[in-house]
């Protein structure tokens, strides 16, 4: 008989199931509602709360209620362009900012608007791969290593595109750092290789730097620097901000490229039209800073970084392999050196794997088949967020932001983090 169901689904969407962040959580709260003791490491969402400026703004606006225009409120764009000018050294106009309802829609649109094969170094964020066959675009991966602390090279970049028959052929590159998955960065002389090969091949950059604030020393460094004419920055409220839910994301783009903005508006007003008005009023506080929302930064910063060390420490002393992270609260963490053991417990991808964790130990993280490594790679990324943000950083307040947090510091704000990465110790022996 045939099965009408799947027979009327578009061919692009077969097989596509809910994207694993989201599933992770729905199913972490369900085990939670069940009484299940769960570690929730696999949703990628601060701990911390939105700075105070930003939500008193909201608050201030829940009255406007009008639709705005769809390349979002004017002042807004105003002091996103003004951002990125100051912050990343880029010369943006306001002209040229687009508002979405969070980055994932822009980049949806984006891919959905330019005709071009997208270039994912892998590992990548679980969504950009499933966008591009959504919207029936040709997907080419290119696998980073652990040796290379998951960093493509200008190399590797450069080979692919030389080999490709058509080089004619419109190609984007979605560069992600500090990285989801993993948290590590580029260096300016590793950037400035990496643009120098895109420019000679004239691809269209998207650099995704959602986390640029989230850089655990504060020195992010944007491509778009080095390759202003082709490069996308893409940014929003979620991370640095604390406001995933609130949806607002924005693209900046170079005049040359002002062409895809505009089609990228033009879908925008045929779908959602344009992005919540009060919220977009509370993103203009965001993006103008001030001292609250720098101070509030430097702590996070200094939270997220200590965790992420003394993570890599505990993982890297009991044989597992993993980087200190550069920025944001992702560890991709590598098994592969305990192959030995696991595999003969059945234990022989990272779906598996992460399955298996969450049922004997509790702990929620993802496969790194989610983020297009190879199945068979035991690997997975481990979102460092299950603590409360609030108490972390009324406890960092009260220390000089000279000083580095003290030992005792974790056992008082984050002790679920630890713990869950001691269970992952000791369900290894
Ligand atoms: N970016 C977050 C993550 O990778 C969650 C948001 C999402 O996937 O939509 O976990």
């Amino acid at each position: 008989m045939r099965n009408d169901r799947y027979y009327s689904l578009n061919l692009n969407i077969r097989g596509i199931g809910q994207s694993p962040t989201l599933a992770i959580n729905e199913l972490s709260k369900q085990l939670q509602a069940k009484g299940k003791h769960v570690y929730p490491m696999g949703l990628g969402q601060s701990p911390f709360p939105v700075p105070s400026p930003v939500v008193e703004a909201l608050k201030m606006h829940a009255h406007e209620k009008d639709y705005l225009a769809v390349n979002g409120l004017d002042i807004l764009r105003k002091s996103v362009a003004r951002f990125h000018r100051q912050i990343d050294g880029v010369d943006i106009s306001s002209r040229n900012v687009l508002i979405g309802p969070g980055s994932k829609e822009l980049m949806f649109l984006l891919q959905l608007v330019y005709y071009g094969d997208i270039i994912l170094p892998t590992p990548c964020w679980v969504s950009y791969a499933p966008q591009a066959k959504i919207v029936g675009r040709n997907i080419r991966l290119i696998h980073t290593t652990f040796e290379n602390k998951w960093l493509i090279t200008p190399e590797q970049l450069e080979s692919y595109l030389t080999g490709e028959n058509d080089k004619y052929r419109p190609r984007l590159l979605v560069l992600n750092y500090p990285s989801n998955p993993h948290g590590g960065t580029y260096s300016s002389e590793e950037l400035t290789r990496i643009a120098r090969v895109a420019q000679k091949h004239e691809i269209i950059i998207l650099s995704d730097e959602i986390y640029g604030q989230l850089h655990h020393k504060g020195r992010h460094i944007s491509i778009a620097r080095f390759y202003p004419e082709r490069t996308i920055i893409s940014s929003g409220l979620s991370k640095w901000c604390g406001a995933g839910g609130w949806r607002l994301g924005t693209f900046a783009f170079p005049s040359t490229l002002a062409w895809l903005m505009n089609s990228m508006a033009a879908v925008a007003s045929e779908t959602y039209t344009s992005v919540s008005t009060p919220i977009q009023y509370a993103a203009e506080q965001a993006f103008q800073g001030g001292i609250v929302i720098e101070r509030y930064l430097c702590h996070a910063r200094r939270i997220l970084s200590y965790i992420g060390k003394r993570s890599t420490e505990i993982l890297t002393n009991s044989g597992i392999r993993v980087h200190p992270p550069d920025g944001a609260f992702y560890l991709f963490i590598d098994f592969s050196q305990c192959s030995e053991k696991l595999i003969p417990k059945g234990i022989i991808d990272s779906n598996i794997l992460c399955a298996k964790l969450l049922d004997e130990t509790g702990v929620a993280i993802l496969p790194g088949g989610s983020f297009q490594r190879p199945a068979e790679e035991l690997t997975a990324r481990l979102a460092y967020v299950n603590f409360d943000g609030s108490k972390a950083l009324a406890t960092s307040e009260t220390i000089p932001l000279s000083e580095r947090l003290p030992e005792d510091f974790g056992n008082y704000c984050c002790a679920s983090v630890f713990e869950a990465i001691h269970k992952i110790v000791e369900w290894l022996n």
